[in-house]
């Protein structure tokens, strides 16, 4: 029997009947896979990544093979040209000094720089940390870090039901202190009142993963201390980011080494990661205001037609919000067989919060906010992007009835 080499199953199978005595063709399961991979799939967890953009892959392809920026040679002065062009395109485009740029690793890296790293430049080991509960894990956890490990004094900021920072119930702070906020939550989209936060006083981190890309972002007209970025979120590659770090803002650096970046990220810099960094950005920034438009038409319709079919579902995202974010709650529903159950139809998207070894438990999100936790549980995030098309939105539709009738029935766990 011949076997497909890459998934080891036969081409085809056959059936003996003891009926008939005949043996019939039916399809294996290769052709089963085959039949089901070419199914067309839709993407909508924009949020989670975004595909590559053709800018990224070109620019990449070309620095590729780029050496070491710190070579006092030709090649090493060409890869450090390519890092410092890239450095100074992000740097135009989000209103900050060249020389204020970190590339790092990611969100979470620039995320833990930013807050452990201002803290620590507080040099007041009890000084507090702001912070709100609606944050990223990579800014929570470094909170918690600081608590656990420097002996920080961790506040709650106050969350309203919208999903916003509430500072007209913030506690008064006192003595030194970092705070940190959100741009934009990554589960409900809700933009937060970053100005205000920074207009606090306090060396202020903001992590700005999710709306880079789809607001306007003026490092210095916001004047925050630091401002954490990721490049997969608007169509760069995965494993690079930047920290945008003022120069007088005080940051300890948590890598030590040769003392590239500014000091504040040692290690031979990623060039072809920059540059993807900068391709993706600039793509993303040249038609923002059009491409947000086509996202929030895209969504609107996307949330009348669920809510069209399904009427007891609930919109937990609140305006003013990220154009391509729809996060829904499905009361009597787990959120794991509904994103399951989208995902058996061809549909990716997310329930918004990671499951922490194998446990599902609701969104600390939607816990901040209120949310019941049945509500909670029954969460499901549509988040679009550059690729997404009216067929994703009607792919969606012609299943959604369905589907949660199905996870409804599955009951929850
Ligand atoms: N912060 C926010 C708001 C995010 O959404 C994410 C990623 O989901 C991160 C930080 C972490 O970014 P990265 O995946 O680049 O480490």
């Amino acid at each position: 029997m011949i076997c497909d080499p890459a998934t080891n199953l036969t081409p085809m199978s056959t059936t003996f009947s003891a009926a008939t005595g005949q043996r019939s063709a039916k399809p294996s399961a290769l052709e089963a896979l085959r039949a089901k991979a070419q199914k067309p799939r839709h993407y909508l967890d924009h949020a989670a990544t975004s595909p590559l953009r053709s800018e990224t892959r070109e620019a990449m392809v070309e620095a590729l093979e780029l050496g070491n920026p710190g070579g006092q040679y030709a090649s090493g002065r060409k890869a450090r040209q390519a890092l410092e062009e890239a450095r100074e395109t992000v740097a135009g485009i989000l209103g900050c000094e060249p020389i204020e740029v970190i590339f790092t690793s990611g969100g979470t890296e620039s995320d833990n720089l930013g807050i452990q790293g201002l803290f620590l430049g507080l040099g007041a080991p009890g000084a507090t940390i702001a912070v709100p509960p609606i944050e990223h894990d990579a800014v929570l956890k470094s909170a918690a870090f600081c608590r656990d490990r420097l002996g920080a004094k961790l506040l709650d900021m106050p969350v309203g039901s919208d999903g916003r920072v509430d500072l007209a119930e913030m506690p008064s702070i006192d003595g030194p202190a970092v705070v940190t906020c959100m741009w934009a939550n990554n589960e409900t989209g809700a933009i937060q009142p970053v100005q205000d936060v920074v207009d606090l006083g306090f060396p202020t981190h903001i992590d700005a993963v999710q709306a880079v890309g789809h607001v306007d972002i003026n490092f210095h007209g916001l004047g925050a201390s630091t401002l954490a970025l990721s490049a997969h979120k608007f169509g760069g590659p995965r494993g690079v980011g930047a920290l945008l770090a003022r120069r007088d803002a005080k940051v300890i650096s948590q890598v030590n080494g040769g003392g590239q970046e500014r000091g504040l990220r040692s290690g031979t810099p990623d060039v072809a990661a920059a540059v993807g960094l900068a391709a993706a950005l600039t793509a993303t920034v040249a038609d923002m205001a059009a491409e947000n438009e086509r996202l929030s038409t895209l969504r609107n319709r996307l949330w009348e037609g669920v809510h069209g079919q399904v009427r007891d579902v609930v919109k937990h995202t609140n305006d003013p919000a990220l154009p391509g974010h729809l996060h829904l709650g499905v009361p009597g529903a787990e959120g794991d067989s509904l994103i399951m159950l989208f995902d058996a139809a061809g549909i990716e998207c997310s329930t918004g919060s990671a499951c922490n070894a194998g446990v599902n438990r609701p969104s600390h999100v939607l816990l901040s906010m209120g949310v019941p936790e049945d509500v909670a549980r029954g969460a499901v995030r549509f988040s679009l992007g550059h690729t997404t098309t009216e067929a994703d939105v009607d792919a969606v539709l012609a299943v959604v009835g369905d589907t949660v009738a199905r996870a409804k029935a599955a009951g929850m766990a």
